[in-house]
């Protein structure tokens, strides 16, 4: 039977912390801004079709950083573009962190934020009462789809809102990532059911509706070198997150917390790199669009 653990989604202010604790300590966001920067520039290039403003939209946006980075390099491309900016995030912490985020940058007087403190399904019931007809230049579902029932589903409606010549970019975690290993071996004794165990390879729907894509591998990693010292407060906020468990190391049985430690150092999940284990948090970018 599973252990009776407590989500850390329901705990706000340790997922923040744990959340927090994981950008620091992977080359998540370095790895998304390495992309933004040499291939993102080209593909939203190619976008808006010389329109004077550009629709753009932001779900699962976090505190901003990576949205704000996708705006610059989408002025630096068209620099003459207004953009309309929706923002879907259901935190209000992650709201507050991102108009904070706004409001200490320069220069985006351009962009016109609209902030929709909401999850993925409850934007798309919205946007139907509303009957918006308005169509989209550029949607982004940046490491969100895990938190949505059906990941599929949820692509599908945001990829009927573009424009024609319009873009979704989609970033997961690669089904090659240590995670995958991870959910598949425990996400169930850890008692995470509300999160999808997805990564790019299941977003089968574009395939299957022959719609066009591009794929692109983001190498990354997570060192987890701490989580292996007993005690240590920066290991035990990190197991935390990855086992999406309130205090894990405190509350699993014992032969469970071995099993997810053995796990994450094997070599399916891990490798060692100057005395540190890496954890393997390598990501995946689908670019949907012709
Ligand atoms: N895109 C950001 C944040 C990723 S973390 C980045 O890459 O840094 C995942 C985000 O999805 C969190 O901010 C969380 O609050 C949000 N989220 C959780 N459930 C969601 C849902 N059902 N719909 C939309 N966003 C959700």
């Amino acid at each position: 039977m599973a252990a009776p653990f407590r989500s850390l989604a329901e705990d706000t202010s340790r997922y923040l912390k744990s959340f927090e604790l994981f950008l620091d300590r992977s080359s998540e966001h370095q790895c998304m801004q390495d992309f933004i920067h040499n291939t993102l520039p080209d593909i939203l290039g190619s976008i808006g079709g010389g329109r004077p403003v550009f629709n753009v939209m932001g779900v699962g946006s976090g505190a901003g950083e990576i949205d704000l980075e996708i705006l610059a390099q989408l002025h630096m491309k068209h620099p003459q573009v207004k953009v309309n900016n929706e923002v879907v995030e259901p935190s209000t912490d992650m709201l507050h962190k991102y108009k904070v985020l706004v409001s200490k940058t320069p220069n985006l007087d351009y962009i016109n934020f609209t902030w929709n403190k909401m999850t993925a399904s409850e934007f798309e019931k919205h946007w139907q009462e509303k009957n918006l007809g308005k169509k989209m230049d550029f949607i982004h579902l940046i490491q969100m789809l895990y938190y949505v029932k059906d990941p599929e589903a949820t692509v599908s409606f945001f990829q009927s809102l573009l424009e024609k010549d319009g873009k979704l970019l989609i970033i997961l975690v690669s089904g090659e990532s240590g995670w995958r290993k991870l959910w598949r071996t425990y996400r169930a004794s850890l008692g995470n059911t509300e999160i999808q165990c997805v990564t790019t390879g299941d977003i089968k729907t574009l395939d299957t509706k022959d719609i066009p894509y591009s794929k692109y591998v983001l190498q990354s990693h997570i060192d987890i070198t701490e989580c292996f010292t007993e005690g240590d407060e920066v290991g035990e906020l990190l197991l935390d997150f990855l086992t999406h468990v309130v205090e894990f190391s405190k509350n699993a049985p014992e032969h469970l917390k071995k099993g997810v430690l053995d796990l994450l150092r094997h070599p399916d999940c891990s490798k060692e790199v100057d005395g540190r284990i890496m954890f393997n948090n390598n990501l995946e970018a689908l670019v949907v669009g012709l």
